[in-house]
């Protein structure tokens, strides 16, 4: 078996005859911060889509840790241990920074609860009333732990960004500035303790400050051990986080190496760097 936490080999998918992502293979390491650059239109969101499972392949294999994932959708493949944040930072705009970090949470701990599916069945719908009432306003011993590990998980993450996100904790999503909005939900994405961190352009529309301060958050998840697989168009920041580039366009990788070995590369100056 690969020692590769993601395992991609030779990936497809089209849109009415366009091939957006055209029989790619690479893979992630643990531990490893593996960067896609390209073009617009190169096929890189849609190789993100494919990873996290928004998509369906309609060819080759995606393993993570040793299992397929190909054929399971987002929420399966969540559960599986990827995570991921998008282009235009997706956050629930009427919850609070904190219950939008909680809701990380709970992607995990649904995922760790043994016969979830059923203790639904038996216990959410058959038993009482009653029983069920009592529950719900006294709890049980493994609610109440369960209710602690929440609520330290979300401090923690919240801490991971605080002169940012903490005086903004009970704050709706959609009052926060755009840079804010996407730190909750890188936030959120790593409350899920994630094996895989997928970023799809967390810089996009930051100025060079805020593009400076992700960069230390990726470094520091980086010294954390944190794999992540990032979609980014900075190439400074690239260069400084990345432990491996690649680059595609047409749907195909061109170049992959060492972030100094791809810099050089003249079918990358001529694809992406040169246009
Ligand atoms: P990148 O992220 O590198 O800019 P994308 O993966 O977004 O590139 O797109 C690759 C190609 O696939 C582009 O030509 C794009 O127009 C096309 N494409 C992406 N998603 C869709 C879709 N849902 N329907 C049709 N075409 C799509």
């Amino acid at each position: 078996m690969s020692d590769q936490l993601l395992q991609v080999d030779g990936l497809e998918r089209h849109f009415d005859g366009l091939k957006a992502v055209d029989g790619i293979s690479f893979s992630v390491a643990p531990g490893e911060v593996v960067s896609i650059i390209g073009p617009n239109g190169s096929g890189k969101t849609t190789t993100l889509n494919l990873v996290s499972g928004a998509i369906r392949p309609h060819g080759g294999s995606i393993t993570l840790a040793g299992a397929r994932i190909d054929r399971a959708d987002s929420a399966r493949i969540a559960e599986h241990g990827i995570a991921r944040t998008f282009q235009n930072g997706r956050v629930f705009a009427t919850l609070s920074v904190a219950d939008n970090i909680e809701v990380g949470m709970h992607s995990t701990l649904t995922a760790s609860r043994p016969f979830r599916g059923l203790s639904n069945l038996f216990l959410l719908r058959w038993i009482p009333l009653l029983g069920e009432l009592f529950i719900a306003i006294v709890g049980t011993p493994a609610s109440r732990r369960e209710g602690r590990m929440i609520a330290d998980g979300v401090d923690a993450e919240i801490h991971r960004f605080e002169a940012r996100l903490g005086p903004r904790r009970h704050d709706p999503a959609y009052s926060l500035s755009y840079a804010n909005r996407r730190r909750t939900e890188i936030a959120r994405a790593m409350a899920q303790k994630p094996k895989l961190l997928v970023l799809d352009e967390p810089t996009a529309g930051m100025n060079q400050s805020e593009t400076s301060e992700v960069l230390q958050q990726l470094l520091d998840l980086k010294a954390e051990g944190q794999a992540i697989l990032l979609v980014e168009h900075k190439l400074d920041l690239v260069m400084r986080v990345s432990d491996r580039v690649i680059v595609m366009d047409g749907g195909r990788i061109i170049a992959e190496g060492a972030p100094e070995v791809v810099r050089h590369d003249p079918a990358v100056i001529e694809a992406y760097i040169g246009r």
